[in-house]
């Protein structure tokens, strides 16, 4: 009977209308879903999770206009990509709680940064916000509250949202947009060009910003790549919206992106995504990251370095100090 009920509850979660022989194998998936699912529940009575921050920099000059903040959660030791787990408090309803503290807690480091290291200028903070969270009745009202909490500019926050997830509910999701940026918060369009569906009207949905996603900043040096980049940066004009490359990993696809006048970028070669206290590092510092960070002030990197390993203990922490680039030596 358990048997038969776990080939159904499998056969559901791959579509409607089909049928699963049971096997021992699929017993052992729902097994570890479900205890993941209990982990899951558990993390967020308890409040388990951290905070990560990736720089923004402006391509120009390397310096650190603002953060994304990345969700973390490390179960039994390991660390869970939030790409498995966010889909999943989605599916348990979980989200509208993840997604609030996520919320609350980045506007008021950031507001926290800012009064504290007026001299960096921060100007944005983004948030990851899933289609769920996006169309929940209560959502404008937990970001204005968040906003006022920490005494934030609405204008400093920066919602991200995909375009897949957009299309899930255009038209509920184009009206929480613009109750959003009429509060004065802006809308980014994450990992734009993967979903394409949003193109056609795109200039109707209101948008501050495209994210150009890492899989096209990587396909910029193969000799015969398409022309997508340019594409993106020229509908942005079009548009009036900024741009925002993900995944420079290169200094050539800085140079690059640069060059086709794409403005602000993140990726691995200005630095990983920090722990709370390694991104102030980088804030107090007020220095360019990345290939740029060499021309100035090497004496005062080079000992903002040595501070930030010695901060590292835990595994996220170990991971984004080593790779932390504030200056190449
Ligand atoms: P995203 O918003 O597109 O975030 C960018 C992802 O690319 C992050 O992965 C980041 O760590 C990674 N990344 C940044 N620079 C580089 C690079 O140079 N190279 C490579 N290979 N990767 C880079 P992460 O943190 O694992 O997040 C994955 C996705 O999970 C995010 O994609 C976002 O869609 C979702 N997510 C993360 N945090 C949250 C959150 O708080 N709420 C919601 N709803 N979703 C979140
Ligand atoms: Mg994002
Ligand atoms: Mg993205």
């Amino acid at each position: 009977m358990r048997d038969a009920d776990t080939a159904m509850y499998h056969a559901k979660t791959r579509g409607k209308a089909r049928h699963e022989v049971f096997d021992a194998d699929m017993h052992a998936r729902v097994r570890d879903r479900l205890s993941l699912e209990n982990d899951l529940r558990r993390a967020i009575i308890s409040n388990d999770f951290e905070i990560v921050y990736q720089p923004i920099v402006r391509l120009t000059t390397g310096m650190c206009v603002g953060f994304e903040s990345l969700i973390r959660w490390t179960r039994n030791g390991e660390t869970v990509s939030p790409a498995t787990f966010v889909p999943i408090a989605e599916e348990l309803g979980l989200i509208d709680a993840l997604g609030t503290w996520v919320l609350q807690e980045a506007c008021c480091t950031f507001a926290d940064w800012q009064r504290r290291f007026p001299a960096a200028r921060l100007d944005c903070i983004t948030v990851n916000v899933s289609s769920r969270q996006l169309i929940q009745q209560t959502f404008v009202r937990v970001v204005q509250q968040a906003v006022h909490r920490a005494g934030l500019k609405p204008a400093d926050l920066r919602v991200e949202i995909t375009e897949t997830a957009l299309m899930d509910s255009p038209g509920e999701a184009a009206g929480v947009l613009r109750e959003l940026r009429d509060f004065g918060v802006k809308v980014y369009l994450d990992d734009f060009g993967t979903g394409y569906s949003s193109l056609s009207h795109l200039h109707k949905l209101p948008v501050d910003a495209l994210k150009i996603d890492r899989s096209f900043v990587a396909s910029l040096l193969l000799p015969d790549r398409p022309a997508i980049v340019e594409s993106i940066l020229a509908l942005a004009r079009t548009l009036n919206t900024s741009v925002v490359a993900e995944g420079i990993e290169s200094d050539v696809q800085a140079r690059e992106l640069e060059r086709l006048g794409c403005t602000h970028a993140q990726g691995f070669l200005f630095s990983r995504p920090l722990t709370t206290a390694l991104a102030e590092a980088v804030v107090m510092a007020n220095q360019p990251l990345g290939p740029k960070a060499d021309k100035r002030n090497r004496d005062l990197l080079y000992s903002e370095r040595l501070k930030l390993q010695q901060l590292d203990v835990d595994p996220v922490r170990q991971e984004a100090g080593a790779a932390s680039r504030f200056a190449r030596a």
